[in-house]
This record gives C-alpha cells, structure tokens and sequence, in this order.
C-alpha cells in the first residue's frame, strides 16, 4: 500500500488566515523551525495508479495538483476512485465541493456524515448534475471489511473496515445528539501484503475499538491536534479545552503519546495538527518528546509503503 499525506494540518491550517499565535506568525516571517501544512488529507493506493483520499480537505485542488499520481491522464479523468470521509468537518468535506466539472465519484461514509453534508445544502446540487454523479457507499460501523472499488466496480485491492471513534459531529450540525456514526476512524488492509493502516485523524478518547484498530496496524495515522488541553485557553484564544473539541491531548501522563508509544506498529504518525500545536516547532522540546517515543510527525508531502 502507498500512502501519501497530502495535507496535515487540523481545521484552518497552518498558518491559519485569521491566527497571529507565536506560530502563525513565525512560519509566515519564516522566523521558526517549521513548515507550513495544508488541511488534512491522505492518498491511499494498492498499485500506485487507483487512489482513494482520505478526506476532502478545502485545499483539495493545490493537494491534487502537488502530486502527479492524482493529475488526470485523458482529456476528462481523475487517477481518484473514491473518497472517504471520517467525519462532516469542514476541513474534511469542503473539497467535495470542488470537485464539480461533472466529475462521477464514489463516496464513501457513514450515512449520517453524508446527511450532515448534502440535507438542506443547496450547493450540494453541484455534485447532483446528472444521475449517478455522486454513489455514495453506506458504511456500517463495526461490519467486515469491504472492498474499496474503482470507479468502474472492480475490487481496487484495498479493503476497509470503519468503526467509531469518540468524538463529535461538525460544527454546524446540531450538538446535542450526537451519534457513533459522527466520527469514524478507519483500517485499512492491503489484500496482497496484508499490511493494515490504521487512520484516526479526530478521537477524543481511547476505547475498545480505538485500540483494537491500533493494536494489528502496521501503520498508525492519529489524532494530533493539540500537544495539551489548555493550549488555546493559555494562549487567549478559546475557552475551550481540547478534550471539549473531542481532541485527546497528546502530552501529558494521560496524552495520546504514552497510548502510541506503547504500539508495535512500526510507523506511529501525528496529523490533523493545530497551528497552536509545540510540535509543529522541529526544534521544540515537545517534537524532542515525540521523537523519543519513536513517534512522528506527519508533513505535506510525507510518503510511505507498507
Ligand atoms: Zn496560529
């Protein structure tokens, strides 16, 4: 399996448009150790010609245009056979929408995401020019696996399972009933070397089907927002907590790092990273901790084969 990370970054960026944090600011003025990162998506691919992306970030065209095995090789055509979102984010759906210009795809999520997105969304119309334009594939959470399938039906030689990941449902859906079908975290699983990844952008705590997913992984992908849970309340910008905006924390005797640390995965990757966020830092002593615990720190460009 080919994985290639397109964007890293969590919602906003970094730098993010209306942020003026120590770390905004020093990767505008190039003034720190760090790299800029776009909105979070991953290319998966059993053969290196089909892709699939792991969520359709706002910055979808400079992600597609940033790598060759995505640009079309026909007059009309797209290397893209399917997307699979983990959640109704924004910063994971918006890129759907760019994705017009009559364009089939086949989309792959839980049925609630899918509703959150397309119900009462008149722009969802652009998706909706003829029949056919959009399949969406229903996923159940906790079934078998399932063949991620080319655009023309055939098995890609990828198979997926989803499962629920604590966490939320977009910011502009109704809070207060929330659902497992919310925030999904997906396996994975290459059927000719039999290599699993495991990818888990947002979760907000562990459990059994968290650790589970992680535990038979060759590659992990996991929620690397915030370093801690007062990180926006220390720095003025949110009276929120991590843990809020169902983000577990990476640092701390309790962090996410401690819960990698202990994997045998042989890759254990941080992504859907805050601007806020010490590790972005190369040189920062957060990133030292990360590194010590043989963990890393996904980056656009990032590529690897399992
Ligand atoms: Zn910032």
């Amino acid at each position: 399996m080919l994985i290639r990370v397109l964007g890293s970054a969590a919602g906003g960026g970094f730098p993010q448009w209306n942020c003026g944090c120590p770390n905004c600011v020093g990767v505008r003025r190039g003034t720190i150790r760090a790299q800029a990162r776009t909105q979070e998506s991953v290319a998966v691919s059993a053969d290196g010609d089909s892709w699939f992306l792991l969520n359709a970030s706002p910055e979808i065209r400079q992600q597609i245009e940033s790598f060759d095995k995505l640009h079309p090789r026909v007059l009309r055509d797209t290397p893209i056979q399917g997307i699979v979102l983990t959640n109704g984010d924004l910063d994971h759906t918006l890129g759907l929408l760019s994705l017009r210009e009559s364009q089939p795809l086949a989309l792959y999520s839980t049925r609630r995401v899918h509703r959150g997105f397309s119900e009462g969304n008149v722009l969802y119309r652009t998706l909706q020019r003829f029949d056919g334009q959009v399949t969406l594939h229903a996923l159940e959470l906790g079934g078998p696996e399932e063949p991620l399938r080319l655009l023309n039906g055939v098995a890609s030689g990828l198979q997926m399972r989803a499962f629920a990941a604590p966490g939320k449902a977009a910011l502009h859906l109704d809070q207060s009933t929330g659902e497992p079908a919310d925030n999904i975290g997906l396996v994975i699983r290459d059927e000719r070397t039999g290599k699993r990844l495991a990818y888990i952008p947002a979760v907000g705590a562990s459990s059994s089907d968290v650790v589970a997913a992680v535990s038979t992984a060759d590659a992990v992908f996991f929620d690397g927002t915030f370093w801690s849970s007062d990180e926006l309340i220390a720095l003025g910008a949110s009276t929120r907590r991590a843990e809020d905006m169902a983000h577990w924390p990476i640092g701390g005797g309790e962090g996410s790092l401690a819960f990698l640390s202990g994997l045998s995965a042989e890759r254990r990757i941080l992504i859907h990273i805050n601007n806020s966020n010490p590790i972005l830092r190369d040189d920062s002593t957060e990133r030292a901790l990360v590194h010590a615990a043989r963990v890393e720190v996904a980056f656009d460009g990032m590529e690897l084969e399992l």
